[in-house]
């Protein structure tokens, strides 16, 4: 096991933002990828946290990650929108496509997004929640164009991405439901996280390199590479297809491949249906059945060692409340890398270490 920091999370931002900076981003750019980023760790999802800096730099370096870029309408016909991200900062292009989209919904009742060629969006709940903030409801299928890292049932390597689907639905004076997941059994991410921690994965997550079982994170992190295995076996797997057949293909964008340039640029193309239940004219049912529909399902008797059943966002609020208090746990490796990743775009090490006040 390596060693934890912990840092505020302003402090974290703060060095963020100085990183992304450094690497040629406007403040502007840099200050709403930091946020991003470090929300991610917030809600408890590390893997699509502060510890995708790294990746994110070498990508500016290679010119597959686009500064600046904003979102650039491709096809409009009121309640569709066709987007490109240009491969610019998705958690810049992923914040203007939702607002065009929100806008829309909220004129016509409904608005379908296509959006191709977006640099990585980060935690795809995000993009439900800006919609949860403006009313409404939205579902997301995404694929992800990077080296192929998950096998697709029955198969023995790596054909697809780690394909996110999302769902978020607001509820009239409560927290939403927010439904966020990867295709494949754990997010690409965690297996880096527990590579960088030194720990095993569980029984039944990935591959090795010949197709065979292994709990060992590295066939996921360095050469020889396995594979993740999809969730939910046949189900998940074809999620996944899904996933790339709307987020890649329907959306404008590109399908999984073998990917042999090596580069570390992670493209995601995402189709969203954002819908206006007031509009649609079920908002008041909406709201009546959800009510009645949770407190019937939560009130299911807890497994052992279940304190009590949640709904699907429940959790990542909680892990939020807790680290606003006690910090964002970092793992040493990880901060090492964030700290290598300013160094390479000019920034001394001295001086990221000096924005952080650890805990
Ligand atoms: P996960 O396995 O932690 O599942 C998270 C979902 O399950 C959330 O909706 C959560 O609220 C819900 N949940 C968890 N425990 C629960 C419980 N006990 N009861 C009820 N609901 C519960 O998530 P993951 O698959 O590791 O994905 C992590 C993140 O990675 C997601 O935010 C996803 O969008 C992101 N991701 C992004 C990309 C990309 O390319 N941009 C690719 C893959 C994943």
């Amino acid at each position: 096991m390596t060693d934890t920091l912990v840092f505020p999370a302003e402090a974290l931002v703060a060095a963020v933002t100085a990183v992304v900076r450094a690497a040629g981003s406007s403040e502007r750019e840099a200050a709403q990828v930091a946020a991003n980023l470090v929300e991610a760790n917030l809600r408890g999802h590390d893997s699509h946290g502060v510890g995708m800096v790294p990746r994110y730099i070498d990508a500016v370096l290679e010119g597959g990650l686009k500064l600046d870029a904003h979102v650039a309408v491709r096809a409009d016909s009121g309640a569709l929108l066709t987007l490109d991200g240009c491969q610019g900062y998705g958690q810049v292009i992923g914040a203007e496509a939702m607002a065009l989209g929100i806008e829309r919904a909220k004129a016509h009742g409904v608005c379908v997004v296509g959006l191709a060629h977006s640099h990585h969006l980060g935690r795809i709940g995000h993009w439900a929640e800006q919609c949860i903030d403006a009313g409404l409801v939205s579902i997301h299928f995404v694929n992800v164009l990077s080296r192929p890292i998950v096998a697709p049932f029955g198969g023995r390597d790596a054909r697809i991405g780690t394909n996110p689907f999302c769902v978020g639905i607001p509820r009239p004076g409560k927290e939403p439901i927010v439904l966020d997941f990867a295709t494949s059994k754990i997010a690409q991410g965690k297996t880096r996280v527990a590579f960088n921690k030194g720990v095993e994965l569980e029984p039944g997550t990935i591959i090795d390199d010949h197709g065979e079982p292994t709990t060992n994170p590295r066939y996921t992190v360095i050469e020889p590479i396995g594979a993740l295995l999809p969730f939910g076996e046949h189900k998940g797997s074809g999620l996944a297809l899904i996933c790339e057949l709307l987020g890649g293909a329907l959306a404008g964008g590109a399908t999984a491949g073998p990917v042999t340039d090596g580069r570390r640029r992670v493209l995601n193309s995402m189709f969203s249906i954002i819908v206006d239940a007031g509009k649609l004219g079920t908002a008041a049912n909406l709201a009546q059945e959800m009510e009645s529909f949770v407190a019937w399902s939560t009130a299911s008797p807890p497994a052992p060692g279940v304190e009590r059943v949640l709904t699907p966002g429940e959790p990542e609020r909680a892990m939020r409340a807790a680290r606003l208090v006690a910090g964002v746990p970092v793992d040493a490796v990880t901060w090492g890398e964030i700290v290598a990743a300013g160094g390479k775009v000019g920034l001394p090490a001295g001086e990221i270490e000096a924005m952080v006040r650890r805990r």
